[in-house]
């Protein structure tokens, strides 16, 4: 604002200096045209040939006289010729005098009218006196005496003229002077006015070099703290993905082995409470997932796949997730997909169902009868790109118009009783909107409170070659039916698993699932103790931790692979990390491992596993004996 104020101040200075100089130098122009047409004034009248022609004149006139003097004295022709010849020359000059423009100055004197009347009324019409046959002397004697008496006059004249010239030069030079002064004058105002801009111009510059200097000062100081707050929120996403590896392994504990007492006999109000620790537990993994979630997107390390989208398997995932809840409320749920689905449209699968099983989740949390529906509609847009627009819609409480903006800021409820009602950590659209901006997408929303919402999110996405999707990692979300068919359809082929893990109540619950299923398994607790039991014989399956003393599990899955290359069999190797990173999967996959399984899982999800397994060396058995 200061700034701006004398920044104001310095271009009307600047503006008045200016404007300044522009008079001044209009006033000296016009004080040089004055001088320019004095000069010309001068040289036009000549006032120097005005005491020459009056010099002349006077000369003349005593060269007549002289003349005229002669002729009475001593008459003769030829002192006649010569009278006549002085005759016309003193005319001539007379004509001149009275002609010239360079005389009018004398005009009005009376010396000047003088000698022109004598002039005129005397000599002018004395010629006749000697150009007749005979001169008439006596007449010429009484023009000598005539000339005489006028002698002086002309004289005087002559002395007139001079001294009119000296006086009129007199006073040009004075208004020369006086003009040239002035000029003078105005070119010294110029130099000031033009030495106060230059200094004016100095001072800004000056100032704006400070201002700059202050600004470089700020931006450095700014830039500085930008890379301190980069350095602290790198830190605080790090100490949020140790604290949640470090929350995940005793959940990895809890969530399994209160799956496991499920699967045991248990009296009703047993039952019931342990249920109530599981959806705690549940509940509790899912705030650590969104804070976890919502740090790495606040700190810029959220790495987007371009792989081809199965959207019916993710509207599938989506539903089949909320499936339970939506039966236990006897909600009606459904989904369409347009019939022309573009399959080369390139996206990031695993968050894309993030996002829409958040939506879809909310949506079944706040509606109590009704519907969930699920529409997904696709565009080209044109040879390169496609547009794909999801709604999920309920019949539940709907939204305040003025909390529709809200409902997607951090840590934000449309209403504080949800909290109590709903739970939830206010996180889940937060995270939905950066993400689905993170794509180049939009996400929005229509709700009227008691009819229902409509969340919509739309994704601009590349097309690409159909490439294959990638094989599917064992599935946590297999379909009730799929695990009976797989199960169901499994020979009891009993795998030698060894498990490496250094948490000792997760070695337990995982010796517990496994011995549960029949298979056998002998327990490393870290990385060098795996490679030793790893040698002594063949095994089926490597269960592998991460994160152990002595040895990590990506070092030991190396120098499994080193030893595989001269010549073993290859060992399935399958990583058990409580690391939520992308990072950590990307890791694991680098150094030879060939699945991974985020800790905690669900015992379900490693009996799935081992029953694929089991199958598939079963198959492998039943191949090699027909061979
Ligand atoms: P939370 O973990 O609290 O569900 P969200 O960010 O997912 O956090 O949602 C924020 C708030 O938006 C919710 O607390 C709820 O008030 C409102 N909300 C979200 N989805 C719906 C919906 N489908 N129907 C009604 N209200 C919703």
């Amino acid at each position: 604002m200061t700034t701006q104020r004398s920044g104001q101040r310095y271009f009307f200075w600047l503006a008045l200096l200016m404007g300044s100089m522009a008079l001044v130098l209009a006033a000296s122009l016009f004080y040089d045209l004055q001088q320019r047409k004095s000069i010309r004034q001068t040289m036009e009248r000549r006032y120097d040939s005005m005491t020459a022609l009056v010099f002349q004149f006077e000369r003349e006139f005593l060269r007549f006289r002289r003349a005229l003097e002669t002729a009475v004295e001593r008459p003769g022709a030829d002192k006649i010729d010569e009278l006549e010849l002085r005759y016309d020359i003193l005319i001539s000059r007379l004509n001149l005098l009275c002609e010239s423009p360079n005389i009018s100055v004398l005009d009005d004197r009376p010396e000047f009218k003088l000698v022109i009347l004598q002039m005129k009324s005397v000599v002018i019409p004395a010629e006749d006196l000697w150009t007749g046959a005979q001169p008439r002397l006596k007449e010429m004697g009484t023009l000598l005496g005539t000339l005489n008496t006028m002698g002086p006059a002309i004289q005087s004249l002559s002395l007139t003229a001079n001294s009119e010239v000296a006086r009129l030069l007199e006073n040009q030079s004075q208004t020369m002077l006086r003009q040239s002064d002035m000029v003078i004058g105005l070119t010294s105002a110029l130099l000031v006015l033009l030495l106060l801009s230059a200094v004016a111009l100095l001072l800004r510059q000056r100032s704006q070099e400070r201002e700059h200097a202050a600004l470089q000062a700020l931006t450095d100081d700014l830039r500085e703290k930008s890379i301190q707050a980069d350095a602290s929120n790198k830190a605080k996403s790090e100490f949020l993905a140790s604290m949640s590896h470090e929350i995940r392994t005793p959940m990895n504990g809890i969530i399994g082995f209160t799956d496991l007492v499920l699967d045991t006999r248990l009296e009703l109000v047993q039952r019931d409470y342990i249920e109530t620790v599981k959806r705690s537990a549940q509940s509790l993994l899912v705030i650590i997932n969104e804070i976890l979630d919502f740090s790495k997107i606040e700190s810029g390390a959220m790495v987007l796949e371009s792989i081809p989208v199965d959207w019916q398997a993710l509207v599938n995932h989506a539903l089949q997730g909320i499936a339970f809840e939506a039966d236990e409320k006897r909600l009606t749920l459904s989904s369409k997909l347009a019939n022309q689905m573009p399959l080369d449209c390139l996206g990031d699968p695993g968050r894309i169902s993030q996002v829409l099983n958040n939506l879809c989740q909310n949506a079944v949390k706040f509606t109590d009868q009704g519907f969930v529906a699920v529409n997904v509609q696709a565009r080209h847009l044109d040879a390169h790109t496609c547009e794909v627009r999801v709604a999920v819609q309920d019949s539940g409480i709907g939204i305040a118009p003025e909390k529709h903006a809200t409902v997607f800021n951090a840590f934000s409820q449309a209403d504080a009783s949800t909290t109590r009602e709903f739970g939830g950590t206010g996180l889940g659209l937060t995270i939905c909107k950066r993400l689905v901006e993170g794509m180049g997408g939009r996400l929005w929303l229509e709700s009227t409170p008691g009819q229902g919402s409509t969340f919509y999110f739309s994704l601009p996405l590349q097309r690409g070659t159909h490439l294959p999707t990638p094989p599917a990692a064992p599935s946590p979300i297999l379909s009730t039916e799929a695990r009976q068919e797989l199960q169901s359809a499994a020979p009891q082929e009993i795998l030698q698993v060894l498990l490496v893990e250094d948490n000792p109540i997760n070695q337990l619950l995982a010796e517990a699932i496994l011995t549960n299923l029949g298979h056998k398994v002998e327990t490393a607790r870290d990385g060098r103790q795996a490679l030793e039991v790893f040698n002594t014989r063949t095994w089926d399956l490597v269960l592998m931790d991460i994160h152990m003393p002595v040895m990590s599990g990506l070092e030991a899955t190396r120098h499994i692979r080193q030893l595989e290359a001269t010549g073993g069999r290859h060992t399935p190797i399958i990583a058990t990390t409580a690391g939520a990173m992308e990072a950590d999967r990307a890791a694991c996959l680098a150094a030879g491992m060939d699945d991974y399984i985020a800790k905690p899982y669900k015992p379900q999800v490693l009996q799935d596993l081992l029953t694929h397994l089991a199958r598939q060396r079963a198959s492998e058995k039943a191949l090699s004996g027909r061979a």
